[in-house]
C-alpha cells in the first residue's frame, strides 16, 4: 500500500473510531491505549523481598527446596491506570494489540531496572482453567509470556502447568473456601518434565495481589528444583 493512501485510510480510521485512553478517556493523538498523562502516573514496583519463613508458609514444597533463589518481580504499582489497561486487555476485542503494548511496558522496565533476564532457561505462565479459557478465547498471562520470552530470547513453556481436571471456577467458590484451600488447584504436566529439571524458571501472570496463585504454582514448579526462579507480573497490588 502506497504511503497516502496507507496515511489516508489511517485518517478515516481516527475519525470512525478516535483513539481515547483506555483510563481516562481523553484524545490520544498517537494511537496508544495510554494518553502520557496517564502513562505518567505509572510507579515502578521492582523487587519484592519473600523470606524462607514466608515462602514455606505460602509454598510448604519450598521447605524441601530451601536453596532454591526465589524473587518476586513487578513492572508497575497497580494503579488506575493499570486497573483500566488490563480490564481492557482481559475483556475486549482489542486483546491481541493491548497484549504487545501492555509487554512493551514491562521489557523497558525489565531492563531498565537490569533484571538478569538471560540468566533463566524458560518461561512458563498461569494456566487458565479450561472454561474460563473457552469463554474468554485466550489466556492472557500466556499471551503475555509469549511476547516476554520472544523479547529476551527465552523459551516459552506454557503447557508446563495446568488447572486440575475437575476443580471449581475460582468465581464459582466462597472467598472463605479460596482462602482455605489455595494449594492443589494446579498441577504439573504428566508429561516428561526432565528437560526443566535444575533449569532456572520464570512464572508470569498478570496481577500479583494476594499471592495465592502465584505461590500455588511455584508449589507444584519446586520439585523441579529450579536454582533460581523468578515471579514474573506486570503490576502489584
Ligand atoms: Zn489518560
Amino acid at each position: 500500500m502506497n504511503k497516502e493512501l496507507s496515511s489516508l485510510l489511517t485518517g478515516i480510521q481516527n475519525i470512525l473510531f478516535p483513539s481515547l485512553c483506555v483510563a481516562c478517556n481523553a484524545y490520544v493523538p498517537e494511537q496508544q491505549p495510554l494518553c502520557s498523562r496517564c502513562l505518567d502516573t505509572l510507579k515502578p514496583a521492582g523487587y519484592l523481598g519473600l523470606s524462607p519463613k514466608r515462602m514455606s508458609s505460602v509454598a510448604p514444597a519450598f521447605k524441601k527446596h530451601l536453596s532454591i533463589r526465589i524473587a518476586l518481580f513487578s513492572g508497575f504499582r497497580y494503579s488506575p491506570a493499570v486497573k483500566e489497561l488490563l480490564h481492557h486487555y482481559k475483556y475486549t476485542s482489542h486483546y491481541s494489540y493491548l497484549s504487545a503494548y501492555i509487554a512493551d511496558l514491562l521489557i523497558r522496565d525489565l531492563i531498565r531496572q537490569n533484571v538478569p533476564m538471560r540468566q533463566y532457561h524458560y518461561l512458563t505462565c498461569v494456566p487458565m482453567h479450561p472454561v474460563k479459557l473457552r469463554e474468554r478465547d485466550f489466556n492472557h498471562a500466556a499471551l503475555l509470556g509469549k511476547h516476554i520470552a520472544q523479547a529476551f530470547k527465552i523459551p516459552f513453556e506454557p503447557a508446563l502447568l495446568s488447572v486440575k481436571k475437575n476443580y471449581p471456577l475460582q468465581s464459582h467458590l466462597s472467598e472463605k473456601a479460596r482462602r482455605k484451600n489455595p494449594l492443589g488447584r494446579f498441577a504439573l504436566t504428566e508429561k516428561d518434565t526432565s528437560a526443566y529439571r535444575q533449569k532456572n524458571a520464570i512464572i508470569i501472570d498478570d496481577v500479583f495481589t494476594t499471592g495465592t496463585t502465584l505461590f500455588s504454582c511455584v508449589n507444584e514448579l519446586l520439585p523441579l528444583s529450579p536454582p533460581a526462579l523468578l515471579m514474573l507480573t506486570l503490576a502489584r497490588a
